[in-house]
């Protein structure tokens, strides 16, 4: 199968969406940072179904990153991308330079209050500025009418339902669902850069996140359910342990208390050395 075709000036990219919306098509957005795996290819799918043609954007976006060496070390692999391309349902690749996105004197923040106070918000200062202020101007340029966010990032599809409302802005917003490895390791660009045995360690995220949904379930409190995960992870091996949450899932405010049937979603940021590994699931 050929690879999609690829632009990189959002001049080529508007005209051909010009066509595309000449023509009555739906057009539908899936932004990436590239280094796809399955996570995003389910992505491609699932906007599939309310669309018409599909355009994937490669960008890795300098301002969503509180730290460089975390930039500098993203992995970017543009060939290996369009190949896992060809088998999908996308027909373009928008892939601009920073400077395309950012042309020289660009000044303009787009920043949600709110819920990016809280969890990745509070860890990575401005970060959910970059990744709304991104979002914002791939949605203008490609004048999408669908875009789709994996619930991998939750709080990010929390931010980004929260602008396109706060805004106006004509596009639907979808929610994937998270992509897990065999073992239950949520899917990422990042798992890259775990080693053999670090990966092995990474298996168990998952594990002690759904042990801490049992507990609470069998009415271990709030307080002591975090901590007791927060321990488990550290004693399996992880470095750090940035959050274990359980938060209402919409707002995504700390919940104090839990009874069984309530609302509420476990969000989890861990990392063994360097490598920062999220994960969350329904309570
Ligand atoms: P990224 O390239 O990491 O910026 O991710 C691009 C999009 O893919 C975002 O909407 C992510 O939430 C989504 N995504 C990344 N990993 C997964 C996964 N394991 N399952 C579902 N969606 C994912």
């Amino acid at each position: 199968m050929p690879t999609p075709q690829i632009v990189r000036t959002i001049d080529d990219l508007r005209s051909i969406v010009k066509e595309w919306k000449g023509q009555g098509y739906r057009v539908g957005l899936v932004p990436t940072m590239g280094a796809l795996h399955h996570g995003h290819l389910s992505l491609i799918e699932a906007i599939a179904k309310h669309c018409d043609r599909i355009i994937v954007s490669i960008f890795v976006n300098p301002k969503q990153f509180d730290e460089n060496k975390d930039l500098d070390e993203y992995p970017r692999e543009e060939q290996k991308d369009l190949q896992a391309l060809a088998n999908t349902a996308c027909q373009l690749v928008f892939a601009p330079s920073p400077r395309e996105v950012y042309p020289n004197g660009f000044t303009t923040n787009i920043s949600v209050g709110g819920l990016t106070e809280t969890l990745e918000g509070a860890n990575r200062p401005g970060h959910f500025d970059g990744v709304a202020t991104v979002v914002t101007k791939l949605m203008m340029m490609s004048s999408c009418d669908v875009s789709i966010y994996g619930e991998k990032d939750y709080q990010q599809l929390a931010v980004v339902r929260r602008f396109v409302k706060d805004l106006n802005l004509p596009v639907q917003v979808l929610g994937g669902t998270l992509i897990r490895e065999k073992d239950g390791l949520a899917a990422s660009s990042r798992n890259v850069h775990l080693s053999a045995s670090e990966r092995k360690i990474a298996g168990n995220f998952n594990v002690i996140l759904k042990q801490a949904i049992a507990d609470l379930h069998s009415g271990l409190n709030i307080k002591e359910t975090e901590n007791k995960a927060i321990q488990a992870l550290l004693n399996i091996g992880f470095s750090k342990v940035d959050y274990v949450s359980i938060v209402d899932p919409e707002s995504l405010i700390q919940l104090e208390n839990y009874t069984k049937g309530m609302p509420a979603r476990i969000v989890a940021v861990a990392r063994i050395r360097t490598v920062r590994l999220l994960d969350n699931m329904a309570v």
